[in-house]
C-alpha cells in the first residue's frame, strides 16, 4: 500500500463584513488544504494552520519525503518529516504544513482501516464533548461596541451554547466595560471565557485580571506575549482566574518550556500546527505529566474541527473521578463561508454539546463543488510528476 498522490489547495473567501482582534483586522479568509489519496483509492484530508502560501510551499517540500510511503505509518512518516524540517525551523509554519499532511494520513488512514480516528488515536473516552463559541471580535459597528457583542452572546445563549469566549485587548477600559455587560446579558450560569491575543504587558494584565475577577471569568487566553514565560507564571500567582496560552507552540518542546515554566493552567495546542494529530497526542501526555488541563486551539475549516473533537474525545481526564469534568471544544463562530459550505459531518449539535462521530477517518466529506469555488491556487504532486495552477 502506498501513497501515489498530494494535492493542496489555497482558498480564499472576502468577508461580508471585517471584524478584529488586539492585533489585526480580517477581511478575507484564506486556508490551505491538503488532499492526499493511496493506491488503494482512499482520500485523506487535512489543513494547516497559518498563512496559507507558506503553509502550501511547505508541503510541497515535505511531498517528495511522503510520496511512495505506506499510508498506515503515520508515525514514521511524521519522523522523516521532522527530520526534514528540523535543520529550517525548529518550530513556526514549516510545522504547520507538516501538521497538514499528518492530520490527512490519520484521516487517510481510519478510512483504509474503516475505523474512527479516536479510535485509532486509542479510544472515544467521551461521546460527548462541550462547544465553546468564539465570537464577540471587534467590529466597526454603528453605535455601542457593547451592545453589539452582547447581542451576539445572546444569540449565541439562544443557540444552546454553555459556554463561549470573547475578545479582549482594545483597552483595558473598554475591556472591563464589555465583559461586565456580557456577563450581565449571559446570567451567571454560562461559563465566560476571555482571550487579549497577548495585547497587553504584565502590569495591565494584573489590572484586567483583578478587574474582572467579580464576572466569574473561566480563563484567561494569551493575556501577554507568549515569548514571556516568566511574566505568564507570575500572573498566575496575581490572580484567581485560570491563565491559558499555547496557541502559537510547537511540538513537545514548546510545550515542555510552557509547562516547565508552570505559564499556564490549560495548554492550548492547534492540532493543524503544533505537529499534527502524531504530536498532539504526545503534548497531550506530556501535559498530563505537569497535571495540566488540554483544550486545543480550534480555527479554520471542518477539517480543524473534526481533528479536535476525535482527539478530546480521547484525552485523559486526571485525576479520574467518577462524573467526569467537562471537556471542551472551541467552536470559532465568526464569519466563514470556508468552514461552513466545504465539510459536512455527521458530528451533532445537540443541547449544547457535541456528539462525536464514529464514521471512518475524521468523518468528514468534502463539497467538491464548494471546493472548486473558493481554490485560488492548486498545487499537485504525484508519481506522474507536477501540476500547479
Ligand atoms: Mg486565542
Amino acid at each position: 500500500m502506498k501513497i501515489i498522490s498530494i494535492e493542496s489547495f489555497i482558498l480564499s473567501d472576502k468577508l461580508k463584513e471585517s471584524f478584529y482582534f488586539s492585533q489585526w483586522e480580517y477581511s478575507e479568509r484564506r486556508i490551505c488544504i491538503v488532499k492526499i489519496t493511496s493506491d488503494t483509492g482512499h482520500v485523506g484530508w487535512g489543513e494547516g494552520y497559518g498563512p496559507a502560501g507558506i503553509v502550501s510551499a511547505g508541503i510541497e517540500h515535505l511531498t517528495p519525503f511522503v510520496l511512495g510511503k505506506n499510508p498506515l505509518e503515520t508515525e514514521t512518516i511524521w519522523s522523516t518529516m521532522y527530520r526534514r524540517t528540523l535543520d529550517f525551523a525548529r518550530r513556526g509554519i514549516l510545522v504547520s504544513a507538516l501538521s497538514a499532511i499528518d492530520v490527512a494520513l490519520w484521516d487517510l488512514k481510519g478510512k483504509i482501516l474503516e475505523q474512527p480516528v479516536h479510535l485509532m488515536l486509542g479510544g472515544k473516552k467521551r461521546d460527548k464533548i462541550i462547544p465553546y463559541a468564539t465570537g464577540m471580535y471587534f467590529s466597526h459597528c454603528n453605535g455601542k461596541l457593547s451592545e453589539t457583542i452582547c447581542k451576539e452572546a445572546m444569540q449565541y445563549v439562544d443557540l444552546g451554547y454553555k459556554a463561549m469566549k470573547m475578545k479582549v485587548g482594545l483597552s483595558i477600559e473598554e475591556d472591563i466595560e464589555n465583559v461586565k455587560m456580557v456577563r450581565k446579558a449571559i446570567g451567571p450560569n454560562i461559563n465566560l471565557m476571555i482571550d487579549a491575543n497577548h495585547a497587553y504587558n504584565l502590569r495591565e494584565a494584573i489590572y484586567l485580571s483583578k478587574a474582572v475577577e467579580p464576572y466569574n471569568i473561566y480563563w484567561f487566553e494569551e493575556p501577554v506575549s507568549p515569548e514571556y514565560y516568566d511574566q505568564y507564571s507570575e500572573l498566575r500567582t496575581k490572580t484567581i482566574i485560570p491563565i491559558s496560552g499555547g496557541e502559537c507552540e510547537y511540538l513537545i518542546f514548546g510545550f515542555q518550556t510552557l509547562l516547565k515554566s508552570q505559564s499556564v493552567d490549560i495548554v492550548q495546542p492547534d492540532i493543524c500546527s503544533t505537529g499534527g494529530l502524531t504530536e498532539a497526542k504526545r503534548i497531550a501526555v506530556l501535559a498530563s505529566v505537569y497535571g495540566v488541563e488540554v483544550v486545543p486551539h480550534t480555527w479554520g475549516t471542518g477539517i480543524a474541527f473534526s481533528a479536535a473533537a476525535h482527539f478530546i474525545s480521547n484525552l485523559d481526564c486526571l485525576p479520574g473521578r467518577i462524573k467526569n469534568p467537562v471537556c471542551y471544544i472551541e467552536h470559532d463562530r465568526t464569519e466563514n463561508r470556508l468552514r461552513d459550505e466545504l465539510t459536512s459531518s455527521d458530528m451533532i449539535f445537540k443541547d449544547g454539546e457535541i456528539i462525536i462521530s464514529d464514521a471512518p477517518g475524521l468523518g468528514v466529506a468534502l463539497n467538491e463543488d464548494a471546493l472548486h469555488k473558493y481554490a485560488m491556487s492548486y498545487n499537485a504532486a504525484s508519481s506522474n510528476g507536477r501540476q500547479t495552477i
